[in-house]
């Protein structure tokens, strides 16, 4: 039996294309700077985001501890969502390897944080508060793309107050694709990004941090003492630059995908009959179970083919390897576990 997996947009397979492109990657010792594939997608990555330089890093989560660390120092602070990945799902490695505290904010509803709150938590140059340097966004946030008008005012703020912006952008072209602007739109008003190779654009490792060239040079460091300094790396580069060519304007089908289902759902008589709202911006479907549900509807799914994660905030990934037959059958069991 075929599995449809949903869970994230992590689990897709590489493509026989892809494959065969890493197979034939010309490679060398990139601590050295002799990997010419890596060297290619550190450039093709720095040129699609807008920025001077590129660094190609095992994950996204190193990707994020590494611009925290090359924009603050020791009892420096960074502002930040307070489900944001690089705060809540990254182990507190900014804490702990960094000594950056983190000033979170709750999210409001669209996923930005309020920015009378942000200007409101920066500390005054006084010897009792930490430093605060910098402002960290995610976009898209648990699959919202933030309003383009919003990113606008950040920066303002951010300026005013003479900080560093960090843009988690593990999805950026998700938000991107969702706008239809250029991504650099979006990039434009950031000091670095950090985007991930491995999410809905389909490849099986690694995350590109882009910035300034001096910045990146001192992340580079950082890299290295992380243990993210990689030899024959241009294998898995070879995979990201294939991603970057081919996978971008494809994520308009996960967004179809996912609207597509979310309609669907909001259309059956379970969600209708329990007042559930199903929604989906981007490529997730998202929807709030009653109690214990989700595990019945994991259990019930995973008898006919279908992987969820068990819980009752539920969180449905499209990605390449889900097709429009995918969804429908998803659709069917999905409403057929629910009313059972
Ligand atoms: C997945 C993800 C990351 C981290 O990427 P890993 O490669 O899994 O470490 C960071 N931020 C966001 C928003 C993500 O979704």
């Amino acid at each position: 039996m075929k599995i449809i997996d949903l869970r994230s947009d992590t689990v897709t397979q590489p493509c026989d294309e892809m494959r065969r492109v890493m197979a034939n990657a010309e490679v060398g010792d990139d601590v050295t700077g002799d990997d010419p594939t890596v060297s290619r997608l550190e450039q093709y990555a720095a040129e699609l985001l807008g920025k001077e330089a590129g660094l190609f890093v095992p994950s996204g989560t190193q990707s994020n501890l590494i611009a925290l660390m090359s924009h603050c120092q020791r009892g420096d602070e960074y502002i930040v969502g307070s489900k944001a990945h690089c705060y809540w799902f990254e182990g507190g490695g900014a804490a702990v390897l960094g000594s950056i505290q983190p000033q979170t904010i709750v999210e409001q509803a669209d996923g930005s944080l309020d920015l009378s709150q942000v200007a409101a938590v920066i500390k005054p140059d006084d010897q009792h508060f930490a430093k605060t340097r910098l402002l960290c966004l995610e976009n898209t946030t648990w699959g919202r793309p933030l309003p383009m008008a919003y990113l606008t005012q950040a920066a303002s703020v951010v300026k005013d107050h003479q900080l560093a912006m960090h843009l988690d952008g593990a999805r950026v072209f998700n938000a991107a694709v969702h706008h239809g602007v250029d991504v650099k739109r979006i990039t434009q008003h950031f000091d670095t990004v950090s985007m991930c190779l491995s999410k809905g654009l389909a490849a099986p490792v690694g995350s590109v941090l882009v910035g300034s060239e001096k910045l990146i040079a001192t992340a580079r460091r950082w890299r290295k003492m992380l243990g993210g300094g990689m030899r024959q790396s241009g294998i898995l580069a070879a995979a990201g630059i294939f991603a970057l060519e081919n996978n971008i304007e494809r994520l308009a089908l996960d967004h179809q995908h996912a609207a597509f289902m979310a309609a669907q759902l909001n259309d059956s008589e379970y969600f209708k009959s329990h007042g559930i709202e199903v929604t989906s911006q981007t490529n997730m479907v998202l929807f709030e179970l009653p109690e214990k549900v989700g595990v019945k509807l994991a259990v019930g799914l995973a008898d006919r083919g279908i992987r969820i994660y068990p819980g009752d905030n539920q969180r449905l990934v499209m990605h390449k390897d889900i097709s429009t037959d995918h969804v429908e059958f998803a659709v069917e069991q999905i409403t057929r576990v629910l009313s059972a």
